[in-house]
Formats: C-alpha cells, sequence, structure tokens
C-alpha cells in the first residue's frame, strides 16, 4: 500500500489551510497537486539552463533540449509507447484530442461515413467530432449509458459498422468513474477498419496504461492531472496514424526546407511541434512520471481501489443521498459524484469549502450526460495518491451536515 503520511509530506500544498483548517483537496480529476520535485524541476530549469530547443549549439540550449527529449522518452516508457517519435506534446488533453480531429480526421473521415464516440464523453472529446461530422458531412453516432454507470455495448456491432472511420472513447469517465472496456473497443474498431482514440485523462495519471496493449492509434493525456504542470499534455499515436497526419499548425520548427513557394515538414514528432515548445513544463511532466513510477503504478491503482472502495460505503449510508457511477471500486476510478434533489450541488461546494474540502460542482463539462443521468449537476469528490481515509471521514461529516442544514433547515 501507498504510504500517505510520506507522500503527503512531498506536497507543500497541502499543509496549507483553507478557512481555518486543514485542506482537504478531493478535485483531483479537475487538476492534481505538484511535489516538491516537480517544482524542483520547473525552478531548477528556470534557474540554471532556461533556452530554446532544437536550434542552438550553445551549452544551454543543449542542455535543454536534452532534458525535454529526456522527458519525452519517460513519458513514451510510462504508457509503454513503442518510441519517443509516437509523442507529441500539446497543451493539454483537450489539444491533443483537437489535433487528431484537425489532423486526422478532418483528412480521413468522408461524407457519408462515421464517428462512433460515448455517451459519457468530456466536451474535449465530444464537441471536436460534432465539428468534424458538420465539416465532413460524417454520421456521429453515441454508445449509450446502461443503467449501471457502464457502457450498453448490446449495440455494438451495429454501431460500430463498416461505414465506421474512427472509434473513441474515454478510458475513466470523469463524471461517473466508469472504467470502459477499450480493449474490446479498439478490438471490434480494428475488425472495421477504423482508427481508435482514448481519451486517457483520467487513466493515464491513474493506474498502468499500456497503449500498445490496449492497440489504440491515438492516446490523448494531461500533465496537469498526473501530478506535472499545467499547460503541457500528450498526443500519443501510432507511427503509422502520425505519418498519416497533416499538421494543424505550421510556422517554425516544423520544416524542414523552406522556399518562398513551398516548404516541407520536419521528421515526427517535431513535424507536430510548431513554434518554441512548452520546454520548462515537459521537463515538469518528466519529473511527475518519476514520481509516479516511484510510487508504482499498481500501488497507485490498489490505493484509489481502497479509497473508493471506503467512500463508496460510507456515502452507502446516508439517506437520500444518490452516487453515481460502477457500484463496485474495481470498475472505476477514484471519482465519487454524488446528488440529492434537495441540496443544489453549489451548496454542497461552499458548505464544504467552510470545512476546508475542495470538491467540484456542475456539470463537469458532461452536459449530455447530465441530460441523461436527469440531473443538472453534481458534486464530485476525485482522489489520489495523498488522500487518506480519514479526509474520506471528514467528507462524510462535513455531506452530512449539509444536508441536515438543507433539508431540516437546522441552523
Ligand atoms: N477528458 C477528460 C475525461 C477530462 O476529465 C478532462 C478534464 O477534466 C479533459 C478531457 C480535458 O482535459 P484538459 O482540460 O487538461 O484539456
Amino acid at each position: 500500500m501507498l504510504d500517505t503520511a510520506r507522500i503527503r509530506q512531498d506536497f507543500p500544498i497541502l499543509s496549507r489551510k483553507v478557512n481555518g483548517v486543514p485542506l482537504v483537496y478531493l478535485d483531483n480529476a479537475a487538476t492534481s497537486q505538484k511535489p516538491r520535485s516537480v517544482i524542483r524541476a520547473l525552478v531548477d530549469y528556470y534557474e540554471r539552463y532556461n533556452s530554446n530547443v532544437h536550434r542552438g549549439v550553445h551549452t544551454l540550449s543543449m542542455e535543454a533540449t536534452d532534458a525535454m527529449e529526456e522527458a519525452r522518452q519517460k513519458v513514451a516508457d510510462f504508457v509503454n509507447a513503442e518510441s519517443p517519435s509516437c509523442i507529441i506534446w500539446t497543451r493539454n488533453t483537450t489539444e491533443a484530442l483537437n489535433l487528431v480531429a484537425q489532423g486526422w480526421a478532418m483528412e480521413h473521415v468522408a461524407a457519408g461515413e462515421r464517428i462512433v464516440t460515448t455517451a459519457m464523453e468530456h466536451h474535449s472529446n465530444l464537441v471536436p467530432w460534432q465539428r468534424v461530422a458538420r465539416e465532413r458531412g460524417a454520421e456521429l453516432r453515441i454508445l449509450p449509458l446502461a443503467e449501471d454507470g457502464a457502457l450498453d455495448l448490446s449495440d455494438v456491432n451495429s454501431i460500430i459498422d463498416t461505414r465506421t472511420r474512427l472509434v473513441t472513447a474515454v478510458h475513466v469517465s470523469n463524471s461517473l468513474g466508469t472504467i470502459n472496456p477499450v480493449k474490446a473497443l479498439a478490438a471490434r474498431a480494428k475488425e472495421v477498419g477504423a482508427a481508435f482514440l482514448v481519451d486517457g485523462a483520467q487513466s493515464v495519471p491513474h493506474m498502468p496504461v499500456d497503449v500498445q496493449d490496449i492497440g489504440c492509434d491515438f492516446m490523448a493525456f494531461s500533465g496537469h492531472k498526473m501530478l506535472g504542470p499545467t499547460g503541457i499534455g500528450v498526443l500519443y499515436a501510432r507511427r503509422e496514424a502520425l505519418e498519416r497526419m497533416e499538421p494543424f499548425l505550421v510556422g517554425g520548427e516544423m520544416v524542414l526546407q523552406v522556399s518562398y513557394e513551398d516548404a516541407t515538414w520536419n521528421d515526427l514528432p517535431m513535424r507536430f511541434e510548431a513554434g518554441t515548445p512548452n520546454v520548462a513544463d515537459a521537463i515538469g511532466m518528466g519529473a511527475a512520471v518519476d514520481y509516479l513510477n516511484g510510487l508504482g503504478m499498481d500501488r497507485v491503482r490498489e490505493h484509489e481501489i481502497q479509497i473508493t472502495g471506503y467512500a463508496l460505503d460510507a456515502f452507502g449510508e446516508i439517506e437520500d443521498l444518490d452516487v453515481f457511477g460502477p457500484a463496485d471500486p474495481e470498475k472505476r476510478g477514484g471519482v465519487i459524484p454524488f446528488h440529492t434533489t434537495e441540496v443544489h450541488a453549489h451548496d454542497f461546494g461552499t458548505v464544504l469549502d467552510r470545512r476546508g474540502i475542495a470538491v467540484r460542482t456542475g456539470h463537469h463539462c458532461t452536459m449530455p450526460l447530465m441530460e441523461t443521468l436527469g440531473v443538472a449537476a453534481t458534486a464530485r469528490a476525485s482522489f489520489y495518491v495523498y488522500n487518506t481515509e480519514e479526509e474520506v471521514d471528514v467528507l462524510v461529516d462535513a455531506v452530512k451536515e449539509a444536508m441536515r442544514y438543507f433539508l431540516d433547515g437546522s441552523r
């Protein structure tokens, strides 16, 4: 098991107080906190070798280039990519998904063909496909939700049919916690000759992920949700997929030869990284990967199953409170969305904040899913490596108190 007491000492922010009480940070699905080693990697870069990459022959530039490329290798190893040239730096998951939409789908999806996604996608993995479908005259199909918060795959073979060019699914839902069967979806996509894209924003930070074992063509994820800095994300793509993709940003760094009339593209991965990259944050993301590897991703996952199971049991005892998503902690990530008709999610958020507890409230960028669930908003607690069962106890007490406050009017 993870030694959370020791881990917490690595995160300076966790010792601060909010509203006079210790911070209980349970908004990790939105963004994670950063260990000292990540913060130090950023400071070290700016204090010792800040420089532009790839273009210089001077020492600082070579050091910065080496450090950024080393980080790329670490990220490639972390998800078992076949080569670091399959790792494209982006700003975040959203940009990585849009890169596939603009660079791949706009090229390869034709009128009358299909794009298939799911009913539980983050807007970032839905809106780009609405746009591609509209602009290409393609059809967007949605794999529906089952009662238990999993995907209903009873019609999967007719929805993912031979007209389908792209299948995409969130690996772990940020709104339900559901872990989707991405390997099976990849296999079905392959059967019909479609590409398969995984939104790994909530899986890569929390469990061992192997892109080759899944068999996906693309996977998108963000540094800031896995202990790394904001402003850096990743698109993993199989080499053959990258070779069939057009860059959607053009300019410096991504070209090989330029004349007044024309230009040829640089090798992979630089072809997709126009302009000066986010050197500092890529290095910071490498430090985050080191930290997670030090903990061991199997143990990270085990810890989350344990704390999620503990929280589900405790929440299960609160009358009139609905918890969405699969009941079995083995089938979900560390995300607990809760809802009652009597207390608005934002009121939960405000009352919990007074007790120093940070949770997210709202639609979690999944408006169509909220509609399917028949709610306007939920409150969501989400866990990571530094969270403890004691913090779950504080949360559950505060939720009960909020419900008493609003239901009984007992102030
Ligand atoms: N996909 C999922 C499942 C997410 O949870 C999020 C962020 O919450 C995103 C995509 C978008 O991530 P980012 O805001 O880092 O681009």
